[in-house]
């Protein structure tokens, strides 16, 4: 019987043999799956699973502002909530939003808004709901890569898309993608995000110690890493218009000639006659 304690932060994260505890690499990635247009009833929505982080995004919008005095005139506003159920992580996560939840959903905001066009739609909101189903490190990496494809899938134009990936350093040594317990027991969180079209940094947060050669090589190992995770995200997006055509192809609409119209007419006229007579 083991006696490990869920909780209990491991007293190393790097083995005899390079390898971290789940047997990555110092720079390799969890594996990583993306779905979009996975909820019906949003505007649009993208479903991520980054190694144990299940994560819904769902896009309501563009759509009149509520309280009306947030509207702006001249474009349209973006809110992010960022949460996570009580059940993704081992111990029960209070159900109110919390200052880390508010903070969280703000870095979000802030990342990808830039990259909208929010001044096509002047009076309006977009509301994109981030649903952490299961929390295991580096969430608000995979809420940034899941969020932007949903309001992509939304249609809401957009100037590129915005990947994230957090690196750090554990055990002395420099990792890419913190799991939870890295995370939590490491010496260092590096959360980065870009934002393509232009190869801007659009999120940046640190936590932890590094020296400045750490941080540049950092730096080197996220921006590789998010090449990867852009193309993942890209390949989402390509599937779910290739599945839409599919969708299309079986769809035949109803053929309406002028012949047609015109009949319609009548037989409308018609009913209408007979319906008043009855009246009278
Ligand atoms: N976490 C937790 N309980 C909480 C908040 C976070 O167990 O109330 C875990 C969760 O696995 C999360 C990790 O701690 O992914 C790291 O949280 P952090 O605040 O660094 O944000 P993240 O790395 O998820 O962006």
């Amino acid at each position: 019987m083991s006696l490990l304690i869920k909780d209990e932060s491991p007293e190393k994260l790097i083995g005899e043999d390079g390898k971290r505890l789940d047997g990555r690499d110092l720079n390799e990635l969890r594996p990583i799956k993306m779905e979009v247009g996975v909820i019906p009833n949003a505007d649009g929505s993208a479903y991520i699973e980054w190694g144990g982080n299940k994560i819904y995004a769902a896009v309501y919008g563009p759509r009149e502002v509520h309280p009306r005095h947030d509207a702006r005139p001249d474009r349209g506003i973006l809110r992010t909530f960022y949460r996570m159920t009580t059940f993704s992580v081992s111990e029960r996560k209070r159900p109110a939003p919390g200052r880390r939840e508010k903070e969280i959903s703000m870095v979000i905001k802030n990342a990808i808004e830039p990259v909208l066009f929010l001044e096509l739609y002047p009076d309006s909101v977009i509301e994109v709901f981030i649903e952490v189903i299961s929390a295991d490190g580096g969430t608000r990496c995979a809420c940034t890569a899941v969020a932007i494809l949903a309001l992509a899938d939304a249609g809401i134009p957009m100037k590129g898309l915005i990947t994230a990936v957090a690196a750090g350093k554990v055990d002395g040594k420099l990792i890419i993608d913190c799991s939870g317990d890295e995370d939590k027991s490491g010496e260092a969180d590096l959360p980065c995000a870009i934002s393509w079209y232009n190869n801007q940094i659009a999120l940046l947060q640190f936590d932890g110690i590094m020296d400045l050669e750490e941080f540049d090589k950092s730096i080197d190992q996220i921006i590789e890493a998010l090449e990867k995770i852009r193309k993942l995200q890209e390949e989402a997006l390509k599937k779910r218009y290739i599945d839409v055509r599919d969708h299309l192809k079986n769809y035949k609409p109803k053929v309406v000639t002028t012949n047609n119209i015109e009949e319609k007419i009548d037989s409308n006229n018609q009913q209408n006659q007979n319906g008043g007579d009855q009246r009278e």
